[in-house]
């Protein structure tokens, strides 16, 4: 029988505010293990939460940037259970009325978009992070993460394979980025990605049971496990057997999902309105507000890039792939750069040498002002390209400008027609093999003797003119 896939993704984001959500508490993740507390994210008895408005402005941009409507009225909950992450014995969450819902995100999808349904964004709590020693026997908490910002969003059962999920995910990260609300790095936590995935025959309406896969410590993990289940499921009904509802955990190792408990259901959690909290009442102004805020997000400012500055679809994809990688491009072509060249040195050169040395585009040592200027010389014939590649490793490593560095060692590029025809004259007297085999026809002698022009000129000769010169003089 042939079977589908049917994954919906709840991705958890702490958002970057300075101070938790329901106290002062700073959100710093590097702290040492229980400094950043206080009574209120510890749960002691009689406190009262204050809610950071930091974060709700930060959970309705998100929401925004993801087409979701904004609940004019929305409230906080409890979410209950017993465990030793979260001291109160309750989450502060939202449950029947999310702050943003009925949204949506497109993703690409074999060189066309997909829009995948968004069902709500809502603000919660994180939860303290319990640590174990493996074979000790001890087990820690630390309370710092209790109580930092979360926005959860929850998509619709939209997605129907591991690359879209990967897709999904990609998308979503870039965009939560470039709002700033978050750095959704997945090594501190900071970005949670768990995929509830189903499989039914091919043109069924009906759901099967879905597992739920969590703990996956990256993107490309996200897709193998999804990839493995989908398998598992197959599998297990091929064989007659029933699929289970539970959570799964990823085994990254071994590449295969394990269960870990079955799944609760939300009666479960016994939720109800948070009685030591006002509900959320955003207005047409407060949405305003945070709507005029917004940045331009990347689907547009991809598209604008093609537009603006005449680039490929790809060449616009990469740069706006990061918002410091567009704003730096941006930067460049302002301070005078030509567009497409400058494109070009960003992504080729300066990113390999971004890559190797570990440095963000935002903290470049080249300027884009620095490299405008470089590609200025370029073009007004001053350096050639080669002395350009050459010359951008000692920019990036010492920061001085291109200029500098050129005046200082004279390595400018030989533009005088007398003197590389002078050259030219030497080159042909000493090679007079090569110059008898392109008297004879034969057009690759023509490399050789560039070759020689430029071994000559210490590769500082204008390519152009060599060649144009060394033709005059041969009489061709
Ligand atoms: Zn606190």
């Amino acid at each position: 029988m042939d079977y589908e896939a049917v994954i919906g993704m709840e991705v958890h984001v702490e958002l970057a505010t300075k101070s938790k959500v329901f106290c002062g508490c700073s959100t710093n993740f590097h702290a040492p293990s229980n400094t950043n507390v206080c009574p209120v994210c510890l749960g002691m008895p009689g406190v009262l939460p204050v809610i950071n408005k930091a974060a709700v402005d930060m959970s309705i941009a998100a929401g925004l940037a993801l087409n979701c409507k904004i609940s004019r009225w929305s409230k906080m909950d409890r979410k209950n259970y017993f465990y030793p992450d979260l001291a109160k014995n309750y989450q502060i969450s939202q449950y029947d009325l999310p702050l943003c819902y009925e949204g949506s995100l497109e993703i690409p999808v074999n060189g066309t978009t997909k829009r995948i349904g968004i069902t709500r964004a809502h603000l919660e709590e994180d939860t303290a992070r319990n640590t174990h020693t493996i074979g000790g026997g001890d087990s820690g908490v630390d309370f710092n993460r209790c109580g930092v910002p979360l926005v959860e969003m929850v998509t619709e059962p939209d997605i129907r394979s591991a690359e879209e999920a990967f897709a999904y995910l990609t998308a979503l990260k870039q965009i939560l980025q470039y709002l700033g609300v978050s750095d959704c790095n997945m090594e501190e936590g900071s970005l949670r990605a768990e995929a509830n995935i189903s499989i039914r025959p091919v043109g069924q309406e009906k759901f099967g049971v879905k597992t739920e896969v969590k703990n996956v410590a990256s993107f490309s993990g996200t897709q193998k496990a999804i990839d493995f289940e989908i398998a598992r499921q197959k599998q297990v009904l091929s064989e007659g057997g029933t699929i289970v509802q539970e959570t799964r955990g990823w085994d990254a190792d071994r590449g295969v999902t394990f269960a870990q408990r079955t799944k609760e259901s939300a009666h479960d959690y016994r939720y109800f309105p948070e009685p030591d909290l006002v509900p959320l009442s955003v207005d047409d102004a407060w949405e305003t507000r945070i709507r005029e805020s917004l940045p331009e997000l990347p689907q547009a400012r991809c598209a604008r890039f093609v537009e603006q500055y005449g680039l490929s679809d790809y060449d616009a994809r990469v740069l706006t792939s990061t918002r410091a990688m567009a704003d730096y491009y941006e930067a460049t072509v302002k301070a005078g750069a030509t567009a497409k060249p400058a494109a070009n040195w960003i992504m080729v050169d300066l990113q390999a040498m971004l890559v190797e040395a570990k440095h963000e585009i935002s903290d470049c040592p080249v300027t884009p002002e620095s490299l405008a200027e470089m590609i200025g010389l370029i073009e007004n014939g001053t350096i050639s390209g080669k002395i350009a590649k050459d010359m951008l490793p000692e920019m990036f490593s010492t920061g001085k400008g291109a200029k500098a560095l050129v005046e200082a060692s004279g390595n400018v590029q030989i533009s005088d027609p007398d003197a590389l025809a002078e050259i030219a004259r030497h080159v042909i007297a000493a090679n007079p093999g090569p110059v008898a085999d392109f008297e004879a026809g034969k057009k690759q002698a023509m490399g050789f003797l560039v070759g020689q022009m430029m071994k000559a000129t210490k590769g500082r000769g204008n390519p152009q003119l060599v060649n144009e010169i060394l033709r005059k003089e041969l009489g061709a």
